[in-house]
């Protein structure tokens, strides 16, 4: 309570003399205290020094006690019990302080309305003592019990409502914080008739005089709906939402968290190949039901302790703690695969799947989670270009080979746009006569900057994205462009064009294309394609053999031999030629087992009335053994390379006359650079040794 000398005016009425329980009130504007009798019978104006005044200037919000003494006709000592209660104005109730009756009232008024804002207040109040007694519970708290205040007040404040889990660690807070004091927020569960309930408390330590006088007031806030709702912002953020997976952002944070303890982890990035075809074909809906088929398949195949995540789109992410060997992880990645090699029902359609698995390990491959990350991405680029299974474990030079990957594919788009792409074209050779009626048309890519990229640095490139497709329909109007423009200079020469196993799968237009060239040139293309078509989609690569022999087209085996070559199957399909792979015919030897090889094969192809070409024929010994055996045709640099349609018009007219059937003007001698094409050192240009 502070002490205030207060003079009064001269005129002070002598009713100030009288006070008892008066309302006091003092503005801004002026030090004039003013007390105005109850039942408003009059007014009191005493006049306070600036010292007085600045010390009720200083009241707060909270109730206050100040003791003044007023010189009016006699000496009066007053307490003020007020506090601010407006903007410039203080007020309260005023009484003499010999009056001990009026100053409890006015004291018990002002305290009346502190107590009743602690029941009422709309957050939880649990006032304790120092021996952790119950001095408060207010009505909030009654409410949430079910329990009385009355009935509390003295018992112990840690058996009150929170479970026996939590009470040493909230009597060891209470009791240090009696200690030292310092305001502190925790988050307990509480027991309520809501059932359980999170609530956040902030405890502050009110002192009073005595040590005894010391209480934590620990005011709280139910936050189990804000934390509900936050959990749920969570969710959302971390959850894929169709297949219920952890999502990318997820899989991200449990990496990074392994990856800073130091925990060795397994990673595999997971892509559904077909996933952009089958959503172009299934639509959005449909294809989001077959990812959660997908994810479903996944948890099912991996061990529980795998962490299964969708990344996005077809991308779907598992990681494992612990050590793991190769074994162990080819192990959990042919599981994968074959559970997606099952057939899938979408909306009653039959969906087959091809994914890629990509496999990498912390610390072994990677020093950081993103690196990982970068790693099993660079796997799995592997994996979709170059293993036949579809899983690949990470070396390091995979790293490159994914940056090269993904510069391939920036740059192999821009070269459809900017016609960086031209077709070749290498003569089969007639081993009967020497007469050339077909060429193979073979792709290259111009690059601006770094010159001829072969095919085969692209075209895997190009399947594994899917560009291949785009590609394949240029190759078809392009070959057809050039059989026409031929024809029309008198030059009949049929193009095959090679049609990749993957056009095959996952073009749903590429008869009608074939359709496009073929009446484009009078039906003068041929398609070559390779074993690997029936492996994809044997279904389709079927369709399609026949819809091409129904356009009139010829449908050539390319490199047959060179991989899982079944004999049986040349039966049931309608081709027109097998190409015996180079891999056959290459180094020239005309071993036992190599010469009776070809023997069979060209006696069986010729007893299904196919014709046979060999390809990669580059000496005259070799293409005399193939004579001999029976084999029509023969393709290689023994002849002539791939070579650009002007060059190949020129070299064909540099042939025997019996090499070409073409036009008398296309038989005049045309000089090609290096002409000498029986060597097989035809280079038209000088960047690309074809
Ligand atoms: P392929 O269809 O088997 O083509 C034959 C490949 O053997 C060609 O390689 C050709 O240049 C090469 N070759 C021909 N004669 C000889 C020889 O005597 N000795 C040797 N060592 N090689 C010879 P190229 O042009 O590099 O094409 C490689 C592969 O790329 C092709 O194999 C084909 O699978 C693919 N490819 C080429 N063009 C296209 C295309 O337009 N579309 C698709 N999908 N694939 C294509
Ligand atoms: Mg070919
Ligand atoms: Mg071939």
């Amino acid at each position: 309570m502070s002490e205030l000398v207060l003079s009064s005016r001269a005129a002070v009425p002598a009713a100030a003399e009288d006070l008892q329980s008066d309302r006091w009130s003092f503005g801004q504007d002026s030090d004039d205290l003013m007390l105005s009798h109850d039942m408003g019978i009059g007014t009191t104006c005493l006049r306070l020094t600036s010292t007085q005044a600045a010390t009720i200037r200083a009241l707060g919000a909270a109730t206050e006690c100040v003791r003044i003494t007023a010189r009016a006709t006699r000496r009066v000592e007053l307490v003020l019990v007020g506090k601010k209660t407006g903007i410039g104005l203080w007020g309260g109730l005023a009484s003499r302080s010999d009056d001990a009756e009026g100053v409890m009232a006015a004291l018990q008024k002002a305290l009346g309305f502190a107590e009743q804002i602690v029941s009422e207040v709309n957050s939880l109040v649990v006032i304790i003592d120092r021996n952790h007694k119950v001095r408060r519970f207010n009505r909030l708290c009654e409410e949430g019990s079910g329990m009385r205040e009355a009935d509390l007040i003295g018992i112990d404040a840690h058996k009150l409502f929170l479970p026996a889990s939590h009470q040493a660690e909230a009597r060891a807070h209470i009791a240090s914080f009696f200690e030292k004091g310092e305001s502190y927020e925790t988050s307990t569960p509480v027991d309520s008739l809501l059932g359980q309930r999170q609530i956040q408390w902030r405890n502050k330590l009110i002192r009073g005089s005595a040590d005894e006088d010391t209480y934590v007031v620990c005011s709280g806030i139910d936050i189990t709906e804000e934390l509900a709702g936050k959990r749920r912002l969570y969710e959302q953020a971390t959850k894929d939402r169709v297949t219920r997976l952890p999502n990318g952002l997820a899989s991200r944070q449990r990496l990074e968290e392994l990856v800073d303890l130091g925990l060795p982890v397994a990673f595999m990035t997971l892509v559904v190949l077909n996933y952009r075809q089958l959503r172009g074909m299934l639509g959005l809906t449909q294809s989001e039901r077959l990812m959660k088929q997908v994810a479903d398949a996944l948890v099912q195949a991996v061990p529980a302790d795998w962490m299964v995540s969708r990344a996005g789109g077809p991308e779907f992410q598992l990681q494992a703690d612990g050590t793991r060997s190769d074994a162990e992880l080819v192990a959990v990645g042919d599981e994968i695969l074959s559970a997606l090699a099952k057939t899938f029902m979408v909306a009653g359609v039959q969906v087959h799947l091809q994914a890629a698995v990509g496999v990498a390990r912390f610390p072994d491959h990677a020093v950081t989670a993103d690196d990982l990350e970068m790693a099993a991405d660079a796997a799995m680029h592997a994996a979709m270009t170059r293993s036949r299974s579809g899983l690949q474990l990470y070396e390091s030079r995979m790293r490159e080979e994914l940056a090269e990957g993904l510069w391939l594919d920036s740059q192999l788009r821009e070269a459809l746009a900017r016609e960086q792409l031209e077709l070749w074209y290498q003569p089969k050779v007639s081993l009967v006569d020497g007469t050339v009626e077909t060429v193979e048309a073979l792709i290259r890519w111009n690059h601006p900057e770094i010159g001829y990229i072969a095919p085969d640095r692209f075209i895997p490139r190009a399947e594994a994205t899917g560009i291949i497709v785009e590609i394949g329909r240029w190759v078809m109007q392009a070959a057809a462009r050039q059989a026409k423009s031929w024809a029309d200079m008198g030059l009949s020469l049929r193009v095959s064009v090679n049609v990749s196993a993957k056009q095959v799968a996952h073009d749903p237009f590429l008869i009608d294309a074939l359709k496009a060239a073929h009446d484009h040139c009078d039906g003068f293309i041929d398609v070559e394609l390779t074993e690997s078509s029936f492996l994809e989609d044997g279904l389709a690569a079927r369709a399609f053999i026949e819809s091409s022999r129904a356009l009139g087209c010829g449908v050539h085996l390319d490199d047959f031999g060179a991989g899982y070559s079944s004999l049986g199957q040349l039966a049931g399909l309608d081709l027109t030629a097998v190409k015996l792979d180079r891999s056959f015919i290459a180094g020239g030897g005309d071993s036992p087992k190599r010469h009776a090889l070809l023997t069979a094969i060209s006696s069986l192809a010729k007893g299904l009335g196919l014709e046979v070409i060999a390809e990669g024929v580059e000496t005259e010994e070799m293409a005399d053994v193939l004579r001999r055996l029976g084999v029509q045709y023969a393709q290689g640099w023994l002849y002539s390379k791939a070579l650009p349609a002007e060059v190949l018009a020129s070299w064909l007219s540099q042939q025997r006359p019996s090499t070409a059937a073409m036009s008398d003007d296309l038989r005049a001698p045309v000089r090609t650079p290096g002409s000498t094409a029986n060597s097989g050192e035809i280079a038209p240009h000088p960047t690309l040794q074809m």
